[in-house]
């Protein structure tokens, strides 16, 4: 038998694990940040319906262009933007995902000789996708806390001299906002491409500003965000990014020609002519999310600053252990392998009750 040692394989491919969340059936599942919240049946319908129209065109290509789609994120993106802010269907781009958006921003302004920067502990996806696109990966520090700062942010971005920065706001895993003067100083201080991934931002507080408004004047600046978090639509596929026209002339080069089927097309429109009903339950999450930092705090444990819709705490003596003991419980959580801490997504009020009292209950009888 042949394995992969045996194989032709990029030598710099050698070596590497490839991305592995857990996925395990198990009857609270809180590891991987989803919207853990069914999409309301009424809105289900009315995707299917839209689904129907596309299956009976599948004979042809899908429209290369996803304008429909397009025309359908810039306005919900402009429902938080004014003026001279907002955009238009030239504006958007999508994939199956924002982290095939953020390969193909890689493909495009990454790849051999050239250099992506982050701040660890960020999201896992980063140095994988730097490695599939031949991209060197550069990772800094953070300010305590995890938090960064415009200063640290920036001398380490004149250190390096990257072609691109990732920026995570709020950041995965730690949940850590991160401002907008953070990200105006990034922007300064490099030539390169500034990615934010605003992934969570829907999470954030009402009335937060996202980097959406800081595009104006700023070319080499793009925002990603996703519809598999706030949108409970992680199953279909559907990310997307905002940036200057020029940015998706940029991205054309290196898609694959019709990489949106007709029925991820169909399902994502659909899906945004729903938009308060799919995002009715953010409220409660966020609800859930504080009332995880407050009994946290209340055991002894150390949950940080969080705008996203999970919560990372230290103060855990030892996390395999406690990942362990959760896990036989029936409740998944995420172990990083980040110093006496844990990972967990805010569920629905009950999976939000099974984990805090388990939790309890494993802090009485260590
Ligand atoms: C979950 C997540 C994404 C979303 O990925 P999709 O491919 O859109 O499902 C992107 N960035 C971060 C930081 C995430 O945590």
């Amino acid at each position: 038998m042949t394995s992969l040692d045996d194989l032709p394989v990029r030598a710099d491919l050698r070596g590497k694990t490839p991305y592995g969340a857990p996925q395990k059936t198990v009857p609270v599942a809180l590891n991987v940040n989803e919207n853990t919240h069914q999409i309301p049946e009424a809105v289900a319908h009315d995707i299917v319906q839209s689904l129907v129209v596309a299956v009976l065109g599948v004979n042809r290509y899908p429209d290369r262009e996803f304008a429909v789609l397009r025309e359908a994120l810039a306005d919900y993106l402009n429902r938080d933007l004014v003026g001279d802010q907002r955009l238009t269907a030239a504006n958007v781009w999508a994939a199956n995902g924002s982290n095939e958006v953020l390969q193909q921003v890689l493909q495009a302004f990454g790849g051999p000789g050239r250099s992506l920067l982050s701040f660890e502990p960020t999201y896992s996806m980063y140095p994988l996708l730097a490695d599939g696109t031949g991209t060197g990966w550069i990772a800094e520090g953070r300010d305590e806390d995890f938090e960064l700062s415009p200063d640290t942010a920036a001398s380490a971005v004149r250190r390096h001299d990257p072609d691109l920065v990732f920026l995570c706001s709020p950041n995965n895993p730690t949940g850590t906002p991160l401002s907008l003067e953070t990200i105006e100083a990034v922007y300064d201080a490099t030539r390169g491409m500034v990615v934010v991934d605003e992934a969570y931002a829907e999470f954030a507080p009402d009335g937060t500003r996202s980097a959406l408004t800081l595009l104006p004047g700023r070319g080499r600046l793009l925002v990603s965000r996703t519809m598999s978090k706030a949108f409970a639509f992680a199953g279909v596929r559907l990310g997307y990014l905002a940036a200057a026209p020029a940015v998706t002339d940029a991205l054309r080069l290196v898609r694959l020609p019709y990489h949106l089927s007709a029925l991820t097309q169909a399902a994502a429109t659909a899906a945004l002519r729903h938009s308060d009903e799919m995002l009715a339950m953010v409220d409660d999450i966020r609800v859930q999310r504080d009332r995880i930092v407050m009994r946290l705090t209340e055991l002894g444990y150390r949950p940080y600053r969080t705008e996203s819709n999970f919560v990372l705490f230290g103060g855990v003596r030892d996390p395999h252990a406690v990942f362990t003991a959760l896990l036989e419980r029936g409740i998944l959580v995420r172990d990083l392998a980040i110093d006496g801490c844990l990972r967990v997504s805010a569920g629905t009020e009950a999976e939000t009750t099974a984990f805090l009292d388990a939790l309890a209950e494993l802090d009485s009888t260590a």
